[in-house]
């Protein structure tokens, strides 16, 4: 997904009947250029310096704002703090089970019609999660994250 303007994360507060304050901006700027689905003590500790006066509660209080709205879910992960993914549409997490890292990945079309049919079930969504070591983890590359 390309990332969005400034004035792109404006409208999108705006159409989701948001109120559109220098937080919310701020937090949803953060949000589309870190798409690792950040928690939100990554999201408050990466934005204070720029806005000192950004409390943490304040950080909680927007990403609630933001699941209401249904522009941001909320990734429940374990033992690990929640993390946030801007990604809305129906999509898949690579999960570490160290470090918590979660990351987008494409996965082959589930056939959801015939599934349902077969047990008289209506499909409304569905999230695989693969879980495992994450290469910072195992030591299998030395990048960071
Ligand atoms: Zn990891
Ligand atoms: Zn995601």
């Amino acid at each position: 997904m390309e990332e969005l303007s400034e004035i792109d994360v404006i409208s999108l507060l705006k159409d989701s009947g948001l109120r559109v304050t220098p937080q919310r901006i701020a937090v949803l700027t953060f949000m589309d250029s870190h798409r690792e689905h950040s928690t939100a003590d990554e999201i408050y500790l990466s934005l204070k310096q720029e806005f000192p006066s950004l409390s943490a509660a304040t950080v909680y209080n927007t990403l609630r704002a933001f699941i209401e709205a249904g522009i941001v879910k909320e990734l429940r992960n374990g033992d690990h703090a929640s993390r946030f993914d801007i990604n809305t549409s129906s999509h898949h997490h690579l999960v570490c089970v160290q470090c918590g890292l979660m990351t987008d990945v494409e996965l082959p079309e589930v056939p959801l019609e015939k599934i349902g049919r077969e047990h008289h079930f209506e499909v409304s969504d569905y999230h695989v999660e693969i879980k495992g070591v994450c290469s910072a983890c195992s030591g299998n590359e030395s990048v960071v994250h």
